[in-house]
């Protein structure tokens, strides 16, 4: 459709001056009295004809020339007023012309009020972006208390005096209360329009101005008259107001037809008119309460009305906004989804109940992989992008009564509380996976992730823990991760060894352990003749784990035999170099802790071998230290391998000795050679007389085996003098030093034959 050509700027502009002049015109005949009342009037009616006109006529060629359908039929509303205001001063003219003395009400009233509806509508059309559901409502609610604030004005100051004029026609009151009642609507579509608009454009402030004025001279108008019993000749001030509002109204439509023909894009966020209506609530309580100082309840009649009115309305909004601050506190602001405290609290609603028979629910934790490179390379901007994405893909996949949320960063859950089954569950799953891999269009790239998703059932036979529920997803999300990502996985409890065992598996393969020295002194001189090899867990993600986080693990699942091996190879390769390059570590032992696994193990003296032979460590250096449960009960093979070894020059140590309360025997069936007395005896040596008692006995049965003898865990010097009391050879424990790293058991080898030296 070809749309009519734009009003040039010159024209414009003259047509504005001359309306301008027109509406200056009668303030200059009232200042200087001229003419007759009758004359005046015809000149007042007169000069409202270069304003009006042009405003139909440039109203209708804005109908015309607007393409936004919904701008077009706002403006088409407001030009229907326009026609209607100017066949009324037209028809008001005529009269004046024929010099009929004018009556209450003439048609060119009923006309002047036919046209307020339609104004009405059509700012009520008036175009803005596009809001939400809650939005709507809090507008509506917003725009009624001012209406209603207002309402209780008018009903003060113009509806209650009109209605008690003693004798008034019918006809005549229905008139004057009818305009007041038709500014209200105005005024309400002006709330409206103002709420609406964020940022006031230029448009919408000359719709404004012009508006107010209007209801603002017609208020007046009428209260001067029913209240003060004033009365107006022609050109006096509301006549020039009313003027000065129309010029506005051609102000309004010669900007917008200036204006670009494109509806607005952007959501509003803010705006900036938010007090109107506490406004209106400040002004309505305050006028009850001044008339209500000398009035009796019952003349108050629509003010009473409006309060209740306005109350609820307050408490409405008030509840929308309690609402929408708790929407604000349990929404992701990126991406819209629930946040961390909604999904927890969904959760836990979740488990507080058990499922119906047949019925199951599920937790889905979601990761995505490779999010972080494209955040790197990209920027955050893309990095938003994918997530917002990822929140529409989740969004479109889960039904009403689940719950889809950001946990933070790059993390997801959805929380599903009604399946029938668990192969639903899983249909959610596959079809996240499917969903999430789709590409997001950033600017001119693609940006593509994809998903690893665990997911935790909970049915009668499960856990109901919510944590422990969350524990599982999170168990099969990395049981995903492990086994290639891009794919879903259902917690089961296998799983739970089996991620750990992987994790495990992998610090062996990806050097994560590291071992840490702890020296063995003779007690006489204090001099450091062995060291222990103590495994640590340099872990990813949790910090320097002691072999108290994994080594039970490490045992159940066999993962043991590896990192023995890996212990002994690295403790084996440090010792060496120390001997190599301190003289003084030649006749330092190295004690390697072995497992009970390790010592079944078949071919373990051939290994030991290798692994000597390989670093070069002297297999007479080496002591193997064993725990108790293992030497219990050699069988014959283990007998076999442990002479074997011992033949090879290799030590053997009990470790942990005294805990096991085991049988002594097998101190003469194993060729043994050194005693490590366990910790808890030595601890209250010095306090406890029983522990003194044990303890000793066992240095003298250690002695009696001819064996060497170890006491571990000493922490004081109290205890150190106990032991040598006693004639314990040995020990070892933080009073001499804590384990530490290899080279920083170097670099005192060194300072100490430093000392030496000096
Ligand atoms: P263990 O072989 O009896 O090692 C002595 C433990 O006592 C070490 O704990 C050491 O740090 C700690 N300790 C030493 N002196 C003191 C002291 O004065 N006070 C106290 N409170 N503790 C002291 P860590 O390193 O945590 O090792 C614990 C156990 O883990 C070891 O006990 C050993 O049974 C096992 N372990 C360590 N490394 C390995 C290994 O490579 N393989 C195997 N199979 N087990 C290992
Ligand atoms: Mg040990
Ligand atoms: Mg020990």
């Amino acid at each position: 459709m070809e749309h009519a050509r734009l009003p040039s700027p010159r024209w414009l502009n003259a047509t504005v001056g001359v309306a301008g002049a027109a509406v200056v015109a009668p303030l200059v005949v009232s200042l200087t009295d001229w003419g007759s009342e009758p004359q005046a009037r015809t000149f007042q009616e007169l000069m409202h004809i270069p304003v009006i006109l042009p405003t139909a006529i440039l109203g209708l060629w804005l109908v015309l020339s607007r393409r936004d359908p919904a701008e077009r039929r706002s403006w088409m509303f407001l030009e229907t007023g326009f026609l209607i205001i100017a066949v009324a001063h037209a028809v008001s003219l005529a009269g004046d012309l024929r010099s009929r003395t004018p009556s209450f009400p003439t048609l060119a009233d009923y006309l002047y009020t036919a046209s307020l509806p339609f104004m009405v509508i059509g700012i009520l059309l008036v175009p803005a972006a596009g809001r939400r559901r809650a939005d709507r409502l809090k507008l509506l609610v917003d725009a009624l208390i001012v209406v209603a604030g207002a309402c209780m004005a008018l009903w003060y100051l113009e509806i209650a005096p009109l209605l008690q004029i003693p004798g008034a026609d019918v006809q005549v009151i229905a008139m004057s209360a009818a305009v007041p009642v038709l500014d209200l609507l105005l005024l309400f579509a002006l709330v409206t329009l103002l709420l609406r608009h964020p940022d006031i454009s230029g448009v919408v402030r000359l719709m404004s101005a012009w508006i107010l004025l209007k209801v603002l001279t017609d208020t007046s108008y009428v209260i001067g008259l029913v209240q003060f019993g004033a009365s107006f000749p022609a050109n006096s001030w509301p006549f020039l107001l009313w003027s000065a509002a129309d010029f506005l109204a051609l102000l309004t439509v010669c900007h917008q037809l200036q204006q670009d023909d494109r509806p607005p894009v952007q959501y509003p966020k803010t705006h900036s008119f938010t007090w109107l209506p506490y406004g209106a609530i400040a002004l309505a309580y305050g006028l009850l309460v001044f008339v209500g100082r000398n009035q009796s309840l019952y003349a108050l009649g629509g003010m009473i009305v409006g309060a209740i009115l306005l109350t609820g309305l307050v408490i409405a909004r008030q509840m929308i906004a309690q609402r929408e601050s708790h929407q604000l506190a349990v929404t992701d602001s990126l991406t819209g989804l629930s946040n961390r405290a909604r999904l927890s609290d969904r959760i836990a609603e979740m488990t507080r109940q058990p499922p119906r028979a047949g019925r199951c629910k599920a937790v889905l934790l979601i990761d995505l992989d490779h999010f972080k490179p494209i955040n790197d390379a990209y920027g955050h901007e893309a990095g938003d992008a994918v997530l917002k994405a990822v929140a529409v893909a989740m969004r479109a996949v889960i039904r009403a009564g689940d719950t889809a949320g950001r946990l933070g960063g790059d993390e997801f859950a959805v929380v599903l509380p009604n399946l029938p089954g668990r192969a639903a569950a899983e249909g959610i799953a596959q079809r996240l996976v499917d969903a999430l891999r789709t590409p997001v269009v950033f600017g001119d790239l693609l940006l593509s992730v994809e998903a690893s998703i665990g997911v935790a059932l909970q049915d009668e036979t499960t856990t109901n823990d919510p944590e422990l529920l969350i524990a599982h997803a999170d168990v099969a999300m990395y049981a995903v991760k492990r086994s290639g990502r891009g794919s879903y996985c259902v917690y089961s409890p296998e799983l739970d060894t089996r991620a750990r065992e992987g994790e495990l598996r992998q610090a062996v393969a990806n050097d994560e352990l590291v071992v840490h020295f702890q020296p063995v002194v003779r007690l006489s001189d204090g001099v450091e003749t062995a060291v222990e090899a103590l495994v640590r867990w340099n872990h990813p993600t949790r910090g320097l784990l002691m072999p108290g986080a994994f080594i039970e693990l490490a045992e159940e699942t066999g993962v043991v035999t590896e990192m023995g091996e890996w212990v002994l190879r690295e403790s084996c390769r440090q010792a060496a170099g120390w001997r190599r390059d301190h003289p003084q570590a030649e006749s330092l032992l190295l004690s390697v802790n072995f497992s009970a696994r390790q010592v079944t193990q078949a071919g373990l003296e051939t290994t030991i071998a290798g692994i000597l032979e390989e670093t070069g460590f002297p297999a007479d250096r080496l002591v193997m230290e064993l725990t108790e449960s293992v030497v219990l009960h050699p069988d014959e093979a283990i007998v076999a391998r442990m002479t074997a070894l011992r033949d090879m020059g290799v030590r053997i140590a009990v470790d942990d000795f005294g805990t096991g309360y085991a049988a002594l025997s097998y101190l003469r069936t194993l060729p043994v050679t050194t005693l490590k007395i366990d910790r808890s005896f030595v601890t209250d040596i010095h306090t406890d007389p029983d522990a003194y008692a044990i303890t000793e006995a066992l240095v003298h049965l250690a002695k009696a085996f001819r064996l060497r003898v170890v006491a571990e865990g000493i922490e004081t010097a109290e205890q150190a003098q106990r032991l040598i009391e006693m004639g314990c050879g040995y020990g070892q424990g933080y009073y001499y030093a804590r384990p530490m790293t290899g080279s920083a058991f170097a670099e005192r080898m060194a300072t100490a034959l430093e000392g030496l030296r000096g």
